[in-house]
């Protein structure tokens, strides 16, 4: 099979939307734990995929709401690129992978999921894990799976 089937996403795509932003809303509600805040900085934070194509994909998000790259600041950049960088260590050392997608879908024609908040994806990979997702197509990626994940490398982000 050569395809890539993520279908759990189909839950995403097919799930009515919460009103107003979750980027914007998640920080403010303070329940870091819950909504999956791994981290953050003082222009971004990091929060787990609910709907992960790899586990620990994860994603650095400002908190100011935009979709324009370009608008944002210096100091947005800074904070992006070095929480992006801290990710990229902490999910080497727990879930060792073989190797990284990392990256942004600016506008609904590129992919993104939310178009009106950019949000970098990091999302790692293994050796061979497109042959392997079709063994899990119809499961569903289970809360308590995410939340595990959560806890593990929320435990290696605060070292
Ligand atoms: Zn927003």
């Amino acid at each position: 099979m050569s395809h890539i089937f993520a279908t759990w996403r189909m839950d995403y795509i097919n799930i009515e939307k919460p009103a107003g932003c979750i980027f914007c809303n998640f920080p403010k509600e303070n329940k870091d734990d819950e909504r999956y805040i791994l981290a953050r900085g003082d222009e971004c934070f990091v929060i787990l995929n609910l709907y992960p194509y790899n586990p620990g994909h994860m994603m650095v998000v400002p908190y100011r709401h935009t979709n324009i790259y370009e608008s944002l600041s210096g100091a947005e950049i800074s904070d992006m690129t070095r929480l992006t960088s801290r990710a990229l260590s902490v999910i080497k050392r727990v879930m060792s992978p073989d190797g990284f997608n990392v990256g942004m879908n600016l506008g609904k024609a590129a992919g993104a999921g939310i178009d009106e908040h950019l949000h970098q994806h990091i999302v790692p990979r293994w050796v061979g894990d497109c042959n392997f997702m079709p063994v899990f197509s119809d499961t569903r990626v289970v809360p308590e799976a995410l939340s595990a994940t959560y806890k593990k490398l929320k435990g290696e982000w605060n070292i």
